[in-house]
């Protein structure tokens, strides 16, 4: 059997038993967004980390390496505004080609120092080693918490409202512009392309939302709403439905998708790496959590679904049954 029968998640599911922690446990595993340890009392250590690699997760020639240096940190970022915490420090472990410029690399840095700047996370350590061929980029990241307001994937219940963030698809938009050789930068193009190069972790909405209490669980867009959601009903042992209707798109989305005929809904749940939030809402409070968000944050709570008590993840078209092929990213597949 190889790994590609199994997919990424597959894979996962496999070895992470060996490692499962006793019920009383303190320590939170594999599974989320971040590992959980205990700090205090009332407090936990958040742990993630992202690996990148040339080719696989982005083009040299198509990212400047300000860009790479900003996305890399960016990602692991979201994870920790996805459990709701702050982050406290970052470690850099870089695997790289002979033939680098050292401008590449001063621009690289560049760019990992204005966002660990502006987020309060500073670079505290790494690695550095020569790689024979491609570049080989990984973060990890450390983060703090409040004990009992951290969010966890296994939280949702049936009849929450299912949410996001922000708008779904700009990056994967931006991703097919670069594919099919069209990075033309118009006012239509350039948000796609800032969305794919330069994700904004949304630190200050995880942190509120993560706060309040009607927010059972939550979880950041990386592989896409699809494959997240299925995520969330896994660990929650829930269903879901989504109205696609309901999905969110940009302007500058719906204006190069209709340019170029992209199917949208389609993008929005298959193409991934939007790091905006995911979160399951108590229905009866969703409009007060929304309008705290708008207010604190300014950031926009659009609900896209509810949690159902099947195993299933169904998509309703103004309320029909509705289908749609294509699934979100998994390394293997
Ligand atoms: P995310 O997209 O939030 O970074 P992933 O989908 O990459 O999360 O991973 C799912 C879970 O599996 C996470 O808890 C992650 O820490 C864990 N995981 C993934 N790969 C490994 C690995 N090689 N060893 C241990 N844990 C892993
Ligand atoms: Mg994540």
């Amino acid at each position: 059997m190889k790994c590609s029968d199994l997919g990424e998640f597959g894979l996962i599911r496999r070895f992470a038993p060996r490692f499962a922690l006793a019920a009383d446990d303190p320590r939170y595993g594999i599974g989320d967004d971040c590992a959980v340890l205990p700090l205090s009392t009332d407090r936990v250590q958040l742990v993630t980390t992202d690996l990148l690699l040339e080719d696989r997760h982005f083009v040299r020639r198509w990212i400047a390496p300000h860009e790479l240096g900003h996305k890399a940190l960016a990602v692991n970022l979201s994870d920790i505004a996805a459990m709701g915490g702050t982050p406290t420090a970052a470690f850099c472990s870089l695997g790289l080609p002979g033939d680098i410029e050292v401008a590449w690399i001063d621009s690289f840095f560049e760019g990992v120092e204005e966002l660990a700047k502006t987020t309060g996370c500073p670079l505290l350590g790494g690695d550095t080693t020569k790689a024979r061929d491609g570049l080989v980029i990984n973060f990890a990241v450390l983060g703090e918490a409040e004990a009992n307001r951290v969010k966890y994937r296994s939280g949702a219940q049936v009849g929450d409202i299912l949410a996001v963030t922000g708008y779904l698809g700009d990056s994967a938009g931006g991703l097919r512009l670069l594919q099919g050789g069209h990075p033309t930068s118009g006012p239509a193009e350039t948000p796609l392309l800032t969305a794919h190069h330069r994700p904004q972790p949304q630190l200050a909405a995880g942190h509120c939302l993560a706060v309040r209490s009607a927010v059972h669980a939550m979880l950041d867009v990386s592989d896409g709403v699809e494959s997240d959601v299925r995520h969330l009903m896994d660990r929650s042992r829930v269903g879901a439905c989504i109205e696609l209707t309901r999905l969110p798109y940009s302007p500058a989305l719906q204006a190069v998708s209709n340019a170029h005929q992209w199917a949208l809904e389609t993008l929005a749940l298959t193409g991934g790496e939007d790091y905006v939030l995911l979160c399951t809402i108590q229905a009866d409070a969703f409009d007060e959590v929304a309008r705290a968000l708008a207010q604190e944050t300014g950031t926009t709570l659009h609900p896209i679904g509810t949690i159902t008590d099947t195993d299933q993840l169904v998509y309703t078209r103004d309320g029909q049954p509705a289908t749609l092929s294509g699934h979100g990213f998994d390394h293997f597949r």
